[in-house]
């Protein structure tokens, strides 16, 4: 008997009304280890009306003892790191040094979170006007929801909620529905923290259960990551029902390797970062662009030795570098495109189809090898669309500015990042890369919590970034205020639009 994984409602767990479940497997098996219940729309409005209950008290805690429950909330994620990586690794299938990672980003982002009292101080100036002062300070926006895709059921929770709370709001989580249990653990940590029943709630499930909250008219905000139809339609919704919304989108991230730049270094970096977590990352990076024949061939080469290196496997061994993908039907995905691949032209220099497992217990895990297309064009499918697995294509360039140009044309705008050691080039990229985040010699650009997260183009939807600076604003509404002290002074009627006397 598996056992059923139910939503967080008020400080406690909640079974819920909704009748529909569904399978959560170990991907590395394709064993059935739990069921998830789908929350019905009673479901969510009961959250709704309990992060709504919490929230007059909440907001009037103060930054500094909000900041607080942060702290103790990093301590215990800290002790409950290895355990709660595990939970990951098992639904989702990335290896544990992978999962203990992702777990780092998180606790990164509590950090930040921890400044609190800075992170919410407003500006002043004195004497506006005659005797007249005016403050600015940014208040919270009330219930506010964050729904998060299958591939960091951590990291990606942890980019909004630790935020969204110390700025005085209340949270509804809705995980993804293919490995939701870390988000109850979330649950139970902050719990234990302190953190007031009805603060913090999670509702698992699927569209119903998204589509009640972001048309629900006590829901404010919606912070949204996954893949960029979906991140369109939340949007779209959210924004016609009158909510601020940041919707982040899919990606395809290009890395240019200039012909001076170190072969060895870049190609290293790009094992990681193509086939790290299965190429399951919305910074993977997905295309290499190689300026030059010379360079495509050597790259080409180094990676062919490398990817015959390449240790896939489950996360319960520790030698595994690549896990499995999330499921059965996303296996065939990729299957199907490296399949039009080949249709297309593409040159599939290692087929990752023909890789087996050597552990008998794992043959039925939705495993793939690394996969490496070369000369691939720009119109090619695999180029123009989002894979989201271990499979990276080599497109010859010319020169630079032809390796721009692919990058710039290109839907996604996500991350990307050049491999020079000239300074100028470096330069050039920066200034002139249509994409929200740059490497320049850092394979996956993502930046660190105190930064801002997110990309440009149909990569994200909305005014804000995630985290940092931009997570703040997006959780807090801005109100000035102009006051005239003392009171006492006479004042005569003016009819005339106020200036400054
Ligand atoms: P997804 O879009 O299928 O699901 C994301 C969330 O939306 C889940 O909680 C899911 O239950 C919900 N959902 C799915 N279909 C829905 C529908 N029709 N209506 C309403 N809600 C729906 O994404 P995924 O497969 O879980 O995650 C992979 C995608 O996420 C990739 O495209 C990846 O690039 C993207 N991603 C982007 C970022 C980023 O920062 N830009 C980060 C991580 C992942």
């Amino acid at each position: 008997m598996t056992h059923t994984i139910h939503h967080f409602i008020n400080g406690k767990i909640a079974e819920g009304t909704g009748q529909s479940f569904s399978p959560v497997y170990d991907p590395s098996t394709r064993t059935e280890i739990a069921k998830v219940a789908h929350a019905a729309p009673d479901d969510v409005e009961n959250a709704v009306a309990s992060a709504k209950a919490a929230y007059e008290s909440w907001s009037n805690w103060t930054p500094l003892n909000r900041a607080r429950v942060m702290y103790r909330f990093k301590a215990l994620l800290e002790e409950d790191a290895q355990s709660i990586a595990e939970l990951i690794s098992k639904e989702h299938g990335k290896v544990i040094d992978d999962a203990m990672g992702e777990v780092t980003r998180c606790l990164e982002v509590v950090e930040f979170a921890c400044g609190a009292p800075h992170l919410l101080k407003g500006d002043v100036t004195e004497n506006v006007g005659t005797r007249v002062d005016s403050h600015s300070l940014r208040q919270p926006l009330g219930v506010v929801a964050g729904i998060t895709p299958f591939n960091f059921p951590l990291m990606v929770p942890g980019w909004m909620f630790p935020v969204a709370l110390v700025c005085g709001n209340t949270f509804i989580l809705k995980p993804s529905e293919k490995d939701p249990s870390a988000s109850l653990r979330i649950a139970e940590l902050l719990k234990q923290a302190g953190l007031p029943d009805g603060v913090f709630n999670v509702i698992q499930g699927d569209k119903t259960a998204v589509d009640a909250l972001i048309k629900h008219p006590d829901v404010h905000a919606i912070s949204f990551v996954g893949s960029t139809p979906i991140a369109s339609y939340i949007y779209t919704t959210g924004a016609a029902h009158g909510k601020r919304v940041q919707a982040l989108g899919g990606a395809k991230n290009h890395m240019v390797i200039m012909p001076d730049a170190d072969i060895e270094q870049a190609s290293q970096a790009l094992m990681g970062a193509a086939y790290g977590a299965a190429g399951e990352r919305c910074m993977a990076i997905s295309v290499a662009v190689a300026v030059t024949d010379a360079v495509a061939d050597k790259l080409v080469a180094s990676l062919k030795d490398k990817i015959a290196q390449l240790n896939v496997g489950p996360y319960s061994d520790p030698d595994s570098q690549m896990g499995p993908l999330i499921s059965e039907a996303h296996r065939d995905n990729v299957v199907r495109y490296i399949e039009m691949g080949v249709e297309e032209g593409a040159e599939l220099v290692v087929d990752g189809r023909q890789h087996k497992i050597d552990s008998v217990d794992h043959q039925n895990g939705y495993f793939l090898g690394a996969s490496l297309f070369d000369r691939v064009s720009e119109r090619m499918t695999i180029h123009s669309e989002e894979i989201f697995g271990p499979v990276l294509c080599i497109v010859r360039a010319r020169n630079y500015s032809e390796a721009v140009g692919i990058i710039n044309r290109h839907k996604y705008g996500n991350g990307t990042s050049i491999f020079t050691r000239d300074g100028d080039t470096a330069r050039a990229f920066g200034n002139e890369i249509q994409v929200g985040m740059v490497g320049i010699n850092v394979p996956i650009p993502v930046p660190m919590a105190f930064h801002s997260f997110g990309g440009w183009k149909q990569s994200l939807f909305g005014d804000h970034h995630i985290h940092g600076s931009e997570g703040v604003r997006f959780y807090t509404k801005l109100k000035t205020i102009t006051s005239r002290w003392p009171t006492g002074q006479r004042l005569d009627p003016d009819f005339v639009m106020p200036t400054m006397k």
